[in-house]
């Protein structure tokens, strides 16, 4: 099924995300956190795809593997930073033969060298390339921050604007911890005339060095009351682990409250964790 069939539907959705094994050997570990993941039978799950596309046949298996074998429909990612028309030529007709339909396109990041040499220069130009040349359903990435890249947040919702008249049906978000700022974003979006769904990205942040990674990478903003969290429970893992899911979910509730009815959970090929927030959720996704 088409992801944006799924989201048309009046109803709460959540999904789940994996990542590709980096090599060979450890494909094994990360097909049994799908299948655990997918056995939660989750609106759609996503697969990301290794920057530079070195693990790119891994996320088209992963993907096939969701939607033939757990009947879950799959969302593959797509990078074009590095890639030439003919790679993707050949990657879309690759998930086309697996029967994926759906396909979120990015651009990635830039490495530290600067742009590799690369047949594309921004996400928008991926999409117009995918929907010439199959019947996908495509989606992009949206930074509720603004993108680490972008001079300010109104520039940021320009190319935004562009990426989805260029074929985006719908969009998904970079992680934040604060729900205001998602409000915030939808009703900027909104007023510049994107109304595609947005599904909210939340990451449940269960330890000490994820954080790091994160606010260095994109420095996400952290909200007082999650800083107070991980000073206090930091040292221990497994409360960690805990106060992250029950921090994550209470965003999720507080999303739904107000009216952000797609939710995407950033689970790491972590079948517990998607399984906790799930599990504290079942009355609420009905
Ligand atoms: P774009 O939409 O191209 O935007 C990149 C920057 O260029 C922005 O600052 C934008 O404002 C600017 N811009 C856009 N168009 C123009 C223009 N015409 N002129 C000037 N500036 C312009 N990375 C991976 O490697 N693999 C993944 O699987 C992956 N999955 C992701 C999933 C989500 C939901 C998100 C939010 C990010 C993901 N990323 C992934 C990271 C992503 O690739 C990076 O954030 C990357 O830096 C930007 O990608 P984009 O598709 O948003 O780029």
């Amino acid at each position: 099924m088409k992801i944006i069939d799924i989201l048309r539907q009046d109803k709460v959705t959540l999904s789940f995300e994996v990542f590709p094994p980096k090599t060979s050997d450890t494909y094994e570990v990360v097909a049994q956190a799908t299948h655990e993941i997918a056995a939660l039978k989750p609106d759609f799950m996503s697969v990301t795809y290794g920057a530079g596309g070195g693990t790119s046949a891994h996320t088209v298996n992963i993907a096939s593997e969701l939607s033939e074998q757990y009947g879950v429909d799959a969302l593959a990612h797509l990078t074009c930073v590095s890639s030439t028309k003919e790679h993707v030529k050949n990657m879309l007709a690759q998930l086309k033969d697996k029967g994926i339909q759906n396909i979120l396109a990015l651009r990635g990041d830039i490495p530290e060298g600067g742009a590799p040499a690369s047949d594309y220069r921004y996400a928008a130009e991926l999409v117009r390339d995918i929907k010439s040349q199959g019947d996908f359903c495509v989606g992009g990435a949206c930074y509720p921050e603004g993108h680490v890249e972008s001079a300010n947040k109104a520039e940021d919702i320009r190319y935004l604007k562009e990426k989805v008249d260029a074929g985006c049906e719908f969009l998904t978000t970079q992680m934040f911890f604060d729900n205001h700022i998602l409000y915030n974003f939808l009703y900027r979006i909104r007023e510049q005339g994107i109304t595609v769904p947005v599904v909210a990205g939340i990451m449940p942040v269960t330890n000490v060095k994820q954080i790091k990674r994160i606010t260095s990478m994109s420095g996400t903003y952290l909200p007082e009351r999650f800083k107070a969290i991980v000073d206090r429970f930091g040292d221990n893992p497994a409360a960690m682990r805990q106060a992250g899911v029950i921090y994550a979910t209470e965003q999720i509730i507080d999303l739904i409250a107000n009216g952000v009815n797609h939710i995407h959970v950033y689970s790491m090929n972590r079948p517990e964790i998607a399984a906790g927030i799930q599990a504290s959720l079942s009355e609420i996704l009905g």
